[in-house]
């Protein structure tokens, strides 16, 4: 049974380091393999529409981006949980060319797209100490989840 990771919350410190990059001994490692089956895909009901997304990026690198960033919504669980979740528009690529190693330290190099391309862009700079808050370019978009539900998703 999956334990119950602790979610590191905004106004800690270590959100914004930049994450070490994990060589292969380290990926295969019995901890790195019990984090990852940890971390599979959990439901959110904020994305409801979402076919679940179960791939593993080890030392992801957005290494090529097309066309002109557009306006998305996002959110964090490390800024609240259930309907306490912020979520604000942001400025993400639609489509990106991400490089990774899997959970075997075999390593990809695949083209991106749509909502899992806006996933890779939160999560890669989480790994460089940057959150989606930073990305925020009209503090006015800023809502809370049941909001977000309520007049964004409903529409
Ligand atoms: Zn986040």
């Amino acid at each position: 049974m999956a334990e119950i990771l602790n979610i590191t919350r905004f106004g800690n410190p270590i959100l914004r380091q930049i994450a070490k990059r994990l060589t292969r001994d380290e990926i295969l490692s019995h901890d790195t393999q019990s984090l990852i089956n940890n971390m599979r895909y959990k439901p959110t009901p904020n994305r409801p529409e979402l076919e679940p997304f179960d791939t593993v990026l080890i030392n992801p690198e957005i290494v090529e981006t097309f066309g002109e960033p557009t306006s998305a919504w996002e959110g964090c669980v490390s800024c609240g949980t259930d309907d306490d979740i912020l979520f604000a528009q942001v400025l993400r690529f639609k489509k990106v060319r991400v490089t990774w190693l899997d959970e075997y330290a075999v390593s990809h190099e695949e083209i991106i797209e749509g909502f899992v391309a806006q996933v890779v862009q939160h999560e890669t700079d989480h790994l460089n100490g940057v959150l989606f808050v930073d990305h925020v370019q009209d503090s006015t978009s800023f809502m809370m989840a049941d909001e977000y539900r309520k007049r964004i998703l409903s529409k």
